[in-house]
């Protein structure tokens, strides 16, 4: 008698345990804008407090060495890697090839006070081409505080870019990019609420243009997919080949500890959460499993190459 309630007890208990294993198990999704931290260690506590398998750091030209100890400490974790350099430096495009020749697979994160139109941009994206990598563009039109700045500025006359350079692979971010998907735009706020004016140019320039895909990632895309349920799920339809899963998140554990959205006011909305999980439920609840496996997996491996790059996300 004593000894079958212990084993009901025991049984309950390695079923307990079994349950909260799956739970903890981490989903098959890569993290395309996670931006390399500081150790290897806490790049990892990221992605398992965020419950995620993978990512693609956003790095510097310069994090060869960094992205080799990761491979080597956290197997698999990591399949691939973006450099970025200062594209008001004449020497960008020369450490930029390098870091490309070095295992990096794309330019990014690209955020620099510069138009979207203007010579140091025209450079990146005529190199991106050249060396057939993808391009990941920060897009604001808005300060976030009164000593930010702005970045990467014209996106309403972006069509122009993608005309000018066929060739070059856009990945758009941000808060210019997101605020774009409603017609009604007009550089007002960071982070416009309300429902969704259809025709917006983000819109239209992803149905339009090969060339242009749009980065899921930080409180700009998770606001702009969180204001209009009826508008988010047909936009994910439509372009469902054409957008990848990022999270942009700086919280510290994949629980919203920490600073999240670095800090930002503006982004107030995500303080105390992890924008990875966030996200990853706005997109699972907006849409079906197929597209949302093409969203977080299948579109980072065709658009960014990471099946070739797996095994060797450092070669030096
Ligand atoms: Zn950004
Ligand atoms: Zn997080």
């Amino acid at each position: 008698m004593k000894l079958s309630k212990l084993n009901r007890r025991q049984f309950t208990a390695t079923l307990a345990a079994a349950v909260v294993a799956r739970a903890q198990a981490p989903e098959q999704v890569v993290d395309c804008h996670h931006h390399l931290r500081r150790t290897a260690d806490a790049n990892i506590a990221h992605l398992d407090g965020s419950g995620i398998s993978n990512a693609l750091a956003l790095a510097r030209e310069n994090s060869v060495a960094q992205m080799r100890e990761l491979a080597e400490k956290h197997p698999g974790r990591f399949l691939g890697w973006f450099a970025s350099a200062d594209i008001t430096k004449p020497e960008a495009e020369d450490l930029l090839t390098a870091a490309v020749r070095n295992g990096a697979a794309g330019f990014g994160e690209i955020k620099f006070h510069v138009e979207a139109a203007g010579p140091e941009l025209r450079r990146m994206y005529s190199l991106a081409a050249e060396l057939k990598v993808p391009i990941l563009v920060h897009f604001q039109e808005v300060p976030h505080t009164p000593t930010e700045g702005v970045f990467s500025t014209g996106f309403k006359n972006f069509e122009a870019m993608l005309k000018a350079y066929p060739k070059t692979k856009f990945i758009g971010h941000a808060d210019a990019f997101w605020a774009n998907v409603s017609a009604d735009y007009a550089n007002q706020d960071a982070y416009p609420t309300g429902s969704i004016k259809p025709g917006g140019v983000t819109d239209k320039l992803l149905g339009d243009y090969a060339n242009l895909y749009g980065d899921l990632s930080a409180n700009s895309g998770n606001n702009a997919l969180s204001r209009d349920p009826e508008f988010t799920s047909g936009f994910l339809t439509r372009h469902q080949d054409k957008l990848i899963f990022g999270s942009d998140c700086s919280c510290i554990d994949g629980k919203g500890g920490g600073i999240a959205q670095a800090g930002n006011p503006a982004a107030s909305r995500m303080a105390g959460k992890c924008v990875a999980r966030e996200t990853l439920a706005l997109l699972k609840r907006s849409t079906s499993p197929a597209v949302f496996r093409k969203l977080t997996w299948e579109n980072a491996h065709r658009t960014y190459g990471l099946v070739a790059r797996a095994s060797t996300p450092a070669r030096g």
